[in-house]
């Protein structure tokens, strides 16, 4: 095992979009004291500041532009433990990640290779410190290979359409589900078709169904997986 991994341990959760890996993460890193790193705020903070910026979304210059631009800050929430905030230069764009207009443009602009050259490092340096549960498309497989444990984690496509519906709806957002649907069945296809950093399962991932299955209940299996890696002890 990479020694680096070894003393500062990582647990990569990988996953298509609804496959519950945000409301798994933070659970996960709550309990067990880590910090979690929610890659995909990183590019939806280029999306987002490439949808307001007019960029063409299929220039690799004006989306680079963009993420060199971006000075991100990761706030913790309460307990100090995840990064519940995310500010750019003094403004809380939190709520805006997660528009529709983020959703249509940020599997084009992740699928750049340049962004994701400037996001690999600003990732990297957050895995540095260690204690992270970090969460995104290619954490196992290029963003941190070493990682101490892999998880991958997956859901029918109807269980993942019905969850961001539900997500929707409960941010105000009447979205209908067909839309839904599209949008997640898109960025699904660009996410896993791009030439550079294609979601993939890490061949030393466990795969995880989340179907049907309590979050605390994946949890409970993930945090039994880590007690078998010495990654934490068994209370
Ligand atoms: O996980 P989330 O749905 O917030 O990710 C939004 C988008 O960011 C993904 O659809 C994908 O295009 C991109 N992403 C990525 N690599 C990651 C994390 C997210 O390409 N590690």
């Amino acid at each position: 095992m990479n020694e680096l991994a070894a003393r500062c341990p990582v647990v990569a959760i990988d996953g298509p979009a609804g496959s519950g890996k945000t409301t798994i993460g933070r659970l996960l890193a709550n309990s067990v004291g880590f910090l979690c790193l929610d890659s995909g705020l990183f590019y939806r903070a280029v999306a987002l500041a490439a949808t307001r910026g007019g960029s063409d979304l299929h220039s690799s210059a004006d989306a680079l532009r963009e993420a060199r631009a971006l000075r991100l800050e990761f706030v913790p929430d309460l307990s100090g433990r995840y990064a519940a905030r995310v500010i750019d230069c003094e403004t809380d764009i939190t709520d805006d990640l997660f528009s529709s207009d983020v959703e249509q443009a940020v599997s084009l602009v992740s699928r750049i290779a340049e962004v994701r050259e400037v996001l690999l490092d600003a990732q990297r340096e957050v895995l540095r410190g260690g204690n992270v549960v970090a969460l995104g498309r290619d954490i196992g497989t290029v963003v941190c290979p070493e990682a101490n444990l892999k998880i991958y984690l997956d859901a029918t496509l109807e269980t993942r359409v019905h969850r961001r519906w539900i997500e929707r709806q409960g941010q105000g957002n009447q979205a209908d589900i067909s839309d839904v649907r599209d949008g997640i069945v898109a960025r699904d296809r660009i996410d896993s078709e791009r030439a550079t950093a294609p979601m993939r399962v890490a061949s030393d991932a466990v795969t995880i169904s989340t179907d049907g299955v309590m979050p605390e209940e994946v949890v409970e299996r993930i945090k039994g997986l880590m007690v078998e890696r010495s990654l934490i002890s068994a209370t």
